[in-house]
């Protein structure tokens, strides 16, 4: 059988949105956001972050700095939940550079189907920008959850919420 995955946006999702975040210091996990991620786990989900990070190409910080948080945000996790992410994909380019990982074109969704041998219309994607409900459909997951507290112009996804713990209640009832 194949596997399927959470395909996970970073900022907004895993933690707050600080805007070019890249210091440990400032990470704050998302409210919500360990229930949702224990969830998908204890369903043999792979859990795998896209995110666009736009900030390294820009000069913002460097690609260490991203490599230095995110390790820091790894340890936390498997402190607290004891299992981290299994996979993050990144995109450094700006829009200017035209490639074709940066959300919300679906290559680093693609590039996890293909590297993982994942069923799309079993994965799950979640984000917070109507980019991630667009990279998700582009990639053909079957699932995606927009979590914002407005109603976006473009893509329609599965779900939309306002808070992960009313995900976790969706999720509750879903299972
Ligand atoms: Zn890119």
């Amino acid at each position: 059988m194949l596997k399927k995955a959470l395909f996970l946006d970073r900022d907004g999702v895993l933690n707050i949105d600080t805007g070019y975040l890249y210091e440990p210091k400032d990470w704050r996990f998302m409210p919500g956001i360990f229930e949702v991620l224990r969830w998908f786990k204890e369903r043999d989900f792979l859990l795998l972050l896209v995110t666009n990070q736009s900030g390294i190409h820009r000069g913002y910080y460097t690609m260490s700095d991203f490599i230095e948080v995110s390790l820091f945000m790894q340890r936390e996790l498997k402190r607290e939940l004891g299992f981290g992410l299994d996979q993050i994909y990144f995109c450094p380019h700006t829009p200017k550079e035209e490639c074709s990982c940066r959300k919300p074109l679906s290559g680093m969704i693609l590039q996890g189907i293909k590297e993982f041998d994942l069923s799309a219309s079993d994965s799950w994607l979640l984000g917070d920008k109507s980019s991630d409900i667009k990279a998700a459909k582009g990639a053909g997951i079957g699932h995606s959850v927009l979590l914002s507290a407005l109603e976006e112009e473009g893509e329609k996804p599965t779900f939309r919420v306002d808070s992960l713990s009313c995900l976790s209640q969706i999720l509750q009832n879903h299972s």
